[in-house]
């Protein structure tokens, strides 16, 4: 048994080490990933943080797991790995997070701004949560002011901004303003962009790299050339919208700028989206930076909102876990390295360091949300405490988390509109597919660094 990375320190220090009892039955703990390797099992423990390697003999033995543990596998009860049959693992996942919220910090510096520059899209995808909303638009005098408020509120640390929308490159020049504001200001910054990708040129990409500060791009695809431009719908496009965004990703890549790739699934372009990775593939698919994932579209938004049943939901969770072992054998899953902090906040919107910035400057909780998310303007010191507070709320567990191996790292917000009234397999599929890719990055930075 080898360790491929330690257990997170904070909980470390809550649990201990765990004593196995004698005659006491054991079994490997609820909150455990699973990944196959040739080399043997890779196990993740969801709580601790910790990744062991297994030998096919040593996890062999698991299977048949009773009492008393084999020597073999002894070293995994202090680990947390192994737990009595009757115990908990809910609870005790529930005793180190309430344990774990007495060590977070009261932060009253605002360093990661979710910044909408407009609302307005040059794209109409029939199934964008902003459907409906009034079109707005940054002015240049509410963008000087934005970087001012970032500028007094960061308490000295350097700010992440995400550059969001409505698409966020229709005003480009808010970000020009912001970003020049806050270099003359010594701010140190770094971006992040969600957009469809359509309006880079070579020049833009010149000022994204170097003026923007820009490390990752978030642009979505839905299909191959006409499936993706009728998707789209793009208002007044010159040539294909689908050429040029994939020009568009291959100049950013040339610029050193990260790009993750979308893939918004529905039973619609499911079949469509397997022939778009190919293409992908061989057109980026070796090239350091780049990456897919898949998304089932959201339940009850865009302009024609419905719900799934079941049965599509089941189908759905087990179509993206499909593709997701596609883009892993391409070689292209994108993938978020594993977290070293014990997880405490959902997201931005119950985190006190994150705010939205509207267009018209007010400052909000959630990026999907527009008015009902208010909790401040950058023109005043005044907070809706309410509001925050709201956003704190989280659902309670339901009867699936008992089982669920994400439990430990899974927040969810009452007011979250991501989220539908029920865990549905969808997400329990996507968090659990997030987990495994993740393992498998961190056992590939342990071969690289010469560990096997
Ligand atoms: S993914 Fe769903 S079932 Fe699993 S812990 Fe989160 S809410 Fe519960
Ligand atoms: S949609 Fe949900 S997960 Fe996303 S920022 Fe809002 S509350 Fe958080």
């Amino acid at each position: 048994m080898r360790q491929v990375v330690p257990p997170i320190p904070i909980v470390q220090k809550i649990l201990g080490l765990q004593k196995l009892t004698e005659g006491v039955p054991y079994r490997l703990t609820t909150h455990c990933i699973r990944v196959e390797q040739p080399e043997g099992v890779l196990l993740y423990h969801t709580l601790t943080g910790e990744l062991l390697l297994l030998s096919r003999e040593e996890a062999a033995l698991l299977e048949e797991l009773l009492s008393p543990v084999p020597p073999a596998l002894e070293a995994m009860g202090p680990k947390w790995f192994l737990r009595p049959v009757e115990a908990d693992d809910m609870a005790l996942a529930d005793q180190v997070r309430q344990i774990a919220e007495r060590f977070k910090k009261k932060e009253p510096a605002l360093t990661k701004y979710t910044i909408f520059t407009t609302t307005a899209c040059n794209a109409r995808c029939f199934y964008c949560f902003e459907a409906g909303w009034e079109s707005s638009t940054m002015t240049e005098q509410t963008a000087r002011d934005t970087a001012a408020y970032i500028a007094a509120h960061r308490g000295g640390k350097s700010v992440h901004l995400e550059w969001f929308g409505g698409e966020p490159l229709v005003n480009a020049k808010a970000i020009d303003v912001i970003t020049d504001s806050l270099r003359r200001q010594g701010v140190a910054f770094r971006s992040t962009m969600t957009t469809n990708g359509y309006l880079f040129d070579e020049a833009l990409v010149r000022r994204v790299k170097d003026a923007w500060n820009m490390e990752l791009v978030q642009i979505t695809l839905d299909g191959t050339e006409a499936v993706y431009n009728a998707r789209k719908a793009y208002v007044n496009p010159t040539g294909s919208p689908y050429q040029r965004v994939l020009e568009n990703i291959g100049l950013l890549l040339d610029a050193g700028v990260r790009v993750k790739v979308r893939l918004n699934m529905d039973m619609d372009n499911e079949r469509d989206l397997y022939t778009l990775i190919d293409q992908l593939a061989e057109r980026f698919g070796k090239r350091p930076g780049f990456g897919v994932y898949t998304m089932v579209l959201q339940e009850n938004a865009g302009i024609d909102p419905h719900g799934y049943t079941e049965e599509e939901r089941r189908i759905y969770a087990e179509k993206s876990k499909a593709m997701l072992a596609y883009t892993e054998m391409k070689g292209m899953a994108a993938w978020t390295p594993l977290k070293r902090k014990f997880a405490v906040n959902a997201c931005s919107a119950d985190n006190d360091i994150a705010t939205t910035v509207t267009p018209e400057g007010r400052l909000g909780r959630c990026e999907s949300c527009r008015n009902d998310a208010i909790w401040g303007s950058i023109y005043s010191e005044e907070r809706d405490e309410g509001v925050l507070c709201q956003w704190r709320e989280r659902k309670p567990p339901e009867a699936a988390c008992r089982a669920c191996v994400v439990y430990p790292q899974c927040i969810r917000l009452k007011k979250c509109p991501g989220w539908p009234e029920h865990c549905s397999p969808i997400e329990r599929s996507r968090q659990e597919g997030k987990f495994q890719r993740a393992v498998l990055g961190a056992y590939e930075d342990w071969k690289t660094a010469g560990q096997v």
